[in-house]
């Protein structure tokens, strides 16, 4: 039995301020869902607040970056060390800071160990470009980058993989239910190639690009998603507790 998870990814949005109100706005709400795993991902500087809000809390802390070394002159970054105290899991390999960042599949893996030595849960993304869709690439793509997020890491590691095709996310434009779960079929068989086939089982994979409370339960209902990283509707209260809500009537483990 895998527990759902659902996630809130913020992205560049919310000051401070925002994002303490945010919060406010669900907590209540979303401490009442169970069966679930509820994570919200606001950006660095409201991190510490968020975690003082979610003290004795149901629901996670996550961040939606991180630098893969401990301390030094890398200015600008955060380190793994750093977020261990606050948050339970970290983003890592979004596309978005694939393409605007230029994050190689190598950059995206000492990342992942480097959160996994921090205690921190990542939550690695993987998914391809329109392009690479359109020329049939979409399983060499996602198979190289769940290869190349997870090379060297233990079998025990406590990963979830968020399979977020690049042309959905943003646009408005989700991925079908059964194409979705097609794809993360794909990346089930990588991990069991990697790990057996017990651990490609237990192990949580996401759908991510366009999910809202319209269109959530179509993804819920196939068997190999595990629930969903949502950007845009996460940060309307209302929609998020919508999304978590079909998600423990849909998947939720009792
Ligand atoms: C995301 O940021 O991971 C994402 C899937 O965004 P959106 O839901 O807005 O497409």
């Amino acid at each position: 039995m895998r527990l759902p998870i659902i996630a809130g990814n913020w992205k560049m949005n919310t000051t401070l301020k925002e994002a303490v109100a945010l919060v406010r706005e669900m907590q209540n709400k979303l401490e009442s869902i169970k069966g679930v795993e509820k994570v919200v991902c606001p950006p660095f500087i409201s991190l510490a607040a968020v975690a003082d809000l979610l003290k004795n809390s149901s629901i996670q802390l996550s961040a939606q970056n991180m630098y893969f070394e401990e301390k030094g002159a890398y200015t600008g970054e955060i380190s793994p060390v750093m977020l261990a105290g606050l948050c339970q899991f970290v983003i890592l390999g979004h596309s978005e800071r694939r393409h605007y960042f230029g994050e190689s599949n190598e950059l995206v893996n000492k990342k992942v160990k480097a959160a996994l030595k921090a205690g921190l849960k990542p939550i690695v993304c993987v998914g391809e470009t329109l392009e690479q869709r359109e020329a049939g690439r979409t399983e060499d793509v996602v198979t190289t980058q769940t290869r190349g997020a997870l090379d060297g890491i233990a079998a025990s590691a406590d990963i979830v993989i968020a399979y977020e095709p690049v042309w959905a996310i943003g646009t408005g434009r989700a991925a079908s239910g059964e194409a979705a779960n097609a794809t993360i079929v794909i990346i089930r068989e990588t991990l069991a190639r990697l790990y057996g086939s017990n651990i490609a089982q237990a192990r949580r994979i996401q759908y991510g690009g366009s999910v809202t409370a319209e269109n959530i339960a179509e993804f819920l209902k196939q068997s190999e998603i595990d629930g969903a990283l949502v950007g845009g509707a996460s940060l309307k209260a209302n929609e998020f507790v919508s999304m978590v809500e079909q998600t423990a009537a849909i998947k939720g483990v009792r």
